[in-house]
């Protein structure tokens, strides 16, 4: 329950300074957010593809998002960014500013995001959002404690920015159907076919999806099917 969660009253409440340190003169906030993030497999995977941009991941278990912060305080610690090709003339090498230094813009919250997300980021905010292998909740009647409903599809479309991508993915089949059925039937939402996204660029996040979450790596190994797709934030409502 949470009851025990302190949550902020709204995103300005948010001390990011404390989660991104190496940002704090950036004046940043978060553009991807993990739901259900899980062990983390995702931000760990996406944060040196994508140093410059903050993402957060929102896991409600206990244990588990506090075992994502200490890997990501350990990964801060210990890592090193690759050294950039030395050639002559440089300047010392391997003299790299603070933010060369990786994992530096990715954090965690201990939350219940079917409740608090708009707590954590302002309208528009996000350009990415990513629900990964969600809990399924097979049964009819439980169905409305899915992550995907049309009253949170609201809320995931104020907090994405026109032009941001949902990306969902799940071995579930009837939850996959679940998933397209509520966001394709949403006016803010359409469907972006994933050789559309590679031609913007985003294919290294669409690779990160399918292969680096904790939840995906058991999938595959247990060579089961994956269901992967992904929705455009659009600017304008559309006419049904
Ligand atoms: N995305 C991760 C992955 O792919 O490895 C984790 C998938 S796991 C099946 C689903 C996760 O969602 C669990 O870690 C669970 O604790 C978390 N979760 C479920 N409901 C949540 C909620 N309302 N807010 C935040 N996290 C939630």
């Amino acid at each position: 329950s949470d009851h025990a969660l302190q949550y902020p009253v709204s995103p300005g409440d948010v001390d990011w300074n404390t989660h991104y340190p190496a940002f704090a003169a950036s004046g940043k906030t978060p553009e991807f957010a993990d739901v259900g993030c899980g062990f983390g497999g995702l931000l760990i995977a996406l944060a040196p593809l994508y140093p410059d941009t903050l993402m957060l991941g929102l896991e409600i278990r206990v244990q588990v998002s506090q075992y994502v912060e200490d890997r990501i305080a350990a990964l801060r610690a210990t890592s090193s960014a690759p050294l950039p090709a030395v050639s002559e003339g440089d300047a010392e090498p391997g003299a790299s500013s603070s933010t060369s230094k990786p994992y530096q813009n990715v954090s965690i919250v201990r939350a219940n995001a079917m409740k608090f997300l708009p707590n954590y980021f302002t309208k528009h905010s996000l350009s990415a959002i990513f629900f990964l292998f969600p809990d399924p909740h097979f049964k009819a009647r439980k169905h409305k404690a899915r992550i995907i409903s049309p009253t949170l599809l609201a809320e995931y479309a104020y907090v994405l920015r026109p032009g941001g991508i949902v990306y969902t993915i799940t071995d579930v089949k009837d939850l996959a159907e679940w998933m397209k059925t509520h966001l394709m039937a949403f006016p803010l939402f359409d469907y972006v076919d994933q050789e559309t996204l590679r031609e913007e660029g985003k294919g290294l996040i669409l690779d990160a999806v399918w292969n680096s979450t904790e939840e995906g790596k058991k999938v595959e190994r247990n060579k089961g099917e994956k269901w992967l797709a992904c929705f455009r934030r659009i600017e304008v409502p559309r006419e049904e």
